[in-house]
Parts: structure tokens; sequence; C-alpha cells
């Protein structure tokens, strides 16, 4: 089934799709739309969307959570953050979304992994004391004996607890070579670790932080055009296959659609003011919100 989507901005004249969820285009991308694009059939429209931004409250045909102010109260929320400034547009969006789940009642712990000079290396530092094999040092094996004993260095221990304790992880972060920079990728490197995150069996659905949230909210130096199935970059989802299927989802995680931020460089002022606050808008029903299907045909269609 092709993604469903309301498309606003100004394809916005109000043609309501009847279809499910919304994606805004911004000016820059719509100029493009519009020139290269509007005549392009539905579903090649379509392949530029999938960062939901939810229009009126709920997306329609999803499972409605109870989202009185009682039931956002006392929800927890753990930000992963990987920008070296504040000021930068990843700061931004770091901040609002502090403020917006805090107004709601939430919990916000912030991992501000660059100001905290956050060891975005595995190695022998992260056992605290014998290793159970010390002629051949092998960091899975021996990560995973240490969180058994409770051995693993203190800083992946309080991250763990973050963890363990956040109803919702947000990951925010400019993309670096489709990926997340590398003091995030040391971050689930070192943290999410073997008798943690997950086990054999239980890794994806069975993976230990089931029942948990993940949202990877991303900026990027190329434009929404570049990242289409059709574009110099192809269909952004193709580098979220490894983040959102390969880590998060492997540990349990379900996955909420992610926010990206395209171009904020090559973006006027207004338009960089309007990605700032369609994602604090997409904040205030973020816990109305349904999961993707984490699998193939997400990511590679059918
Ligand atoms: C090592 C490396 C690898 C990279 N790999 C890739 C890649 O694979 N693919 C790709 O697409 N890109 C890639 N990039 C580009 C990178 O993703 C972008 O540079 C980054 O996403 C831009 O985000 P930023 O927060 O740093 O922007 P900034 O430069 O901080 O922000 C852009 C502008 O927004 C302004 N701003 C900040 N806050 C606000 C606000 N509230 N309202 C209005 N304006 C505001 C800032 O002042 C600035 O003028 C790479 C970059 C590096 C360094």
């Amino acid at each position: 089934m092709p993604p469903r989507v309301y498309i606003r901005g100004r394809l916005e004249s109000g043609v309501d799709l009847g279809l499910e969820s919304t994606h805004i285009i911004f000016t820059k991308q719509r100029r493009g739309l519009d020139s290269a694009h509007s005549s392009l059939p539905l579903p090649l429209l379509l392949s530029l969307t999938d960062c939901w931004v939810p229009r009126r409250g709920q997306l329609p045909g999803t499972q409605r959570r109870n989202t009185s102010p009682h039931a956002m109260a006392g929800k927890k929320v753990l930000i992963v953050y990987a920008h070296q400034e504040p000021k930068s547009f990843n700061g931004s969006l770091k901040r609002v979304a502090v403020e917006e789940l805090s107004r709601q009642g939430c919990a916000v712990t912030v991992s501000d992994l660059y100001a905290m000079d956050f060891e975005p290396r595995a190695t022998r530092k992260d056992i605290a004391g014998a290793v159970s094999n010390p002629e051949v040092f092998s960091y899975g094996v021996e990560a995973y004996e240490a969180c058994k004993k409770r051995c693993l260095t203190s800083d992946i221990l309080e991250e763990q607890k973050k963890v363990q304790e956040a109803d919702l992880v947000i990951f925010q972060f400019p993309l670096y070579w489709f990926s997340v920079p590398a003091i995030m990728k040391g971050w689930m490197d070192r943290v999410l670790c073997q008798g943690f995150a997950f086990d054999f069996p239980g890794i994806y659905d069975a993976g230990f932080l089931k029942g948990k949230l993940a949202l990877l909210s991303l900026t990027t130096g190329g434009t929404a055009e570049m990242y289409t199935r059709t574009g110099a970059s192809g269909d952004f989802r193709y580098f979220l296959w490894p983040l959102q299927h390969g880590a998060l989802h492997f540990c349990g995680f379900q996955v909420l659609a992610p926010q990206i931020s395209f171009a904020p460089e090559y973006a006027s002022e207004e338009e960089r003011k309007a990605m700032v606050a369609s994602w604090a808008q997409r904040l205030k029903t973020i816990w109305q919100e349904k999961p993707i299907q984490c699998t193939p045909p997400w990511y590679f269609g059918h």
C-alpha cells in the first residue's frame, strides 16, 4: 500500500488527497516540486514524503492513545543530541523539543554528547575490572559479560539508566555521511550493548527496549529532491535502514517516522523558522502517533 499523505504548503490549496498523514514541503523544495515535479504522478510525489507532521491532532486511522495532559505528564523523554554549536539549527530543534515536551509535563533529559565530551570509542576501558579473556580481546563478548556483572564503565551505565527510564528517545543530529555523527555512533556502539538492549533471541520485536519509542530528528545538507528514489542521493529511507532497523528496531524500539529538516543552510530565514515551528507543532501530538512498520517494504518498497 502506498504511503498515505496529506501534502500541505504550496500544494496546500486545500487539496486533501483523502489520504493519511501530513508532510510539509518547504518553500525552497516546493519551488523545485512545482517547476519540476508538479505534473508527476502521485506515487512519485509520495516518494518525496515520509517525515510526517500530524495536522489535525491525530493521524487518521491510527489507534488513539490516551493523550490527556495527565497521561503525558510523567512521560519521560531522552534527547540524544549531537551538535557542537548551541546556536546551530540542530541546537534550535533540540531547544524547541525540550520546551514543548516540558510544557506538556514530560520529564526531559538531554544527553548533549559534545558538551559531555562523550567517549565514542568502544575499548577495553569500558570494562571496569578484569576481562574474561585477557589473551584475546573481543569487545562484544567482554561488554556483554561486564553488562551482566554490572561492570561497565560509569558513563555507559548512566546513559543506559536514561534509556531504561525513557518512554521516548529522540536522536537529534546533522546527517554525516548518510549516518549519525561519530560521537552518536559511539553512543550507540557503547550504550546499546548486548545484555542491555538485546540478547539472542531477544532482538527486533523481542529486543529488550520493546515498549519504548525512538525517533530520528535530523538535518541534511542535501535537498529533499536529492533524497528521492531518482535523485542524486537516492531515497532518504535507504540511509534510515541501518539506523532505524539495524540498530533501533533491532533493540526492540518502536520507531516513529523521522523528522527530516532538509538543507537548512540553503533555506531562507523564513523557511528555517517554518521548519523549526513544524517540529514543535509535531511534538504537540507526538504521543498520538503510531510507529512505522519497520520492515523492508517501508524502506525499499514492495
Ligand atoms: C562530516 C560531514 C558529513 C556530512 N555528510 C552529509 C551527508 O552525507 N549528507 C548530507 O545531506 N549532508 C551531509 N553533511 C551536511 C550536514 O548534514 C549539514 O551541514 C547539517 O545537517 C546542517 O545542520 P546544522 O545544524 O549544522 O546547520 P547550521 O549551519 O547550524 O544552520 C543553518 C542556518 O540555520 C540558522 N538557524 C539556527 N537556528 C535557527 C532558527 N531557530 N531559526 C532560523 N534559523 C536558524 C543558523 O544560524 C544557520 O545560519 C555533512 C557535513 C559534515 C560536516
